[in-house]
């Protein structure tokens, strides 16, 4: 199929782009790299009367290190991401959840801004954003504001913007020394959508316990879930397979994902648990040098 007619607007600079957007909010569409808006238009899921292309808009395509936080513009590339050393140096989850994200093809035009906005439930970036505590910096003809990720991811396929508001950067504080991160997921063909993930980040304590934990869960819901309870746990206790189990069991203790064709709310559940423990084990493993 092809899409119905639209308008397509090609800004250069941010203000154009907002300009642009506040003309008729509910009826115009961001345009980043297309990976799962053009199947929309092509299949008429989404039918805009604009569509507003970010592709022209350079200054919303950085990777910077600002006072130990990483902001990353909503227009850099997924590939971007991958290939950087900073982020493989010092927020390693990031480079470890997006290799799990599709193909290059798809990683060399898909946005980090268009992954997180798409919202998708199923979608690697979101959870490591969320296990992050990641900051969205949201902008529109009338002003600015930041949400933190627990604000950000409302419903499958919604996030916190609202028509008229362009999300123009993401933002992650500096990560402790001595933290080890993991990105474990299950797809069934590799580059598929997967049916479960977790992404843990350990803080380790100078003694080897764990200072602060995070664990968020991809497919366990309709939006990205933190385990607030088993990352309570964890602190001042040390993985081990034991702990690590135990932790696991915990974490998917209140959990109850959707089931489906591909897996029975009860096969993800245990799915998960196994994932999580998997993760842990594997973030235990790896405290980052100071
Ligand atoms: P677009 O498709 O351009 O936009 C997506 C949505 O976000 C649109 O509604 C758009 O209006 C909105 N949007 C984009 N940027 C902004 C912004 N700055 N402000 C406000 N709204 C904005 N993803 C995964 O995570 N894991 C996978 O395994 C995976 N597999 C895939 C397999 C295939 C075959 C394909 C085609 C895609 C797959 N994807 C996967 C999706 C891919 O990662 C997309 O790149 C991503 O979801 C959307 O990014 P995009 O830049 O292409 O955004």
């Amino acid at each position: 199929m092809k899409p119905s007619a639209f308008e397509y607007e090609t800004p250069e600079r941010t203000d154009e782009a907002l300009e642009l957007l506040a003309r008729d909010p509910e009826e115009t569409k961001v345009l980043a790299g297309g990976q799962s808006l053009v199947p929309l238009l092509n299949f008429r899921l989404a039918r805009p009367d604009r569509l507003v292309d970010l592709n022209g808009v350079g200054e919303l395509a950085y990777l910077r290190r600002d006072d130990g936080a990483l902001r990353i513009g909503a227009m850099t590339r997924q590939a971007t991401l991958e290939r950087s050393s900073i982020v493989e140096e010092r927020w390693p989850l990031l480079k470890q959840a997006i290799r799990l994200v599709a193909h290059p093809q798809i990683r060399n035009r898909g946005t980090v801004g268009g992954s997180a906005a798409h919202a998708d439930p199923a979608a690697e970036l979101p959870v490591a954003l969320t296990a992050l505590d990641a900051t969205f910096h949201i902008r529109s003809a009338r002003g600015s504001r930041a949400v933190p990720a627990r604000d950000f991811f409302l419903q499958p396929l919604m996030s916190a913007i609202e028509p008229g508001e362009l999300l123009v950067e993401i933002e992650t504080l500096p990560m402790a020394a001595n933290s080890g991160t993991a990105f474990v997921e299950y797809a069934r063909r590799h580059g598929d959508f997967a049916l479960g993930g977790a992404a843990v980040v350990l803080e380790h304590e100078d003694d080897g316990s764990i200072g602060r934990a995070a664990i968020a869960l991809l497919g366990a819901g309709p939006t990205p879930l933190r385990a607030s309870a088993a990352e309570a746990a964890l602190v001042g206790a040390t993985v081990d397979e034991a702990s690590a189990a135990e932790v696991a069991a915990l974490a998917v203790e209140d959990v109850r994902p959707t089931g489906d064709i591909h897996g029975s709310a009860e096969y993800r559940q245990g799915l998960l648990r196994s994932l999580v423990r998997q993760a842990l084990l594997q973030a235990a493993q790896v405290p980052r040098a100071a």
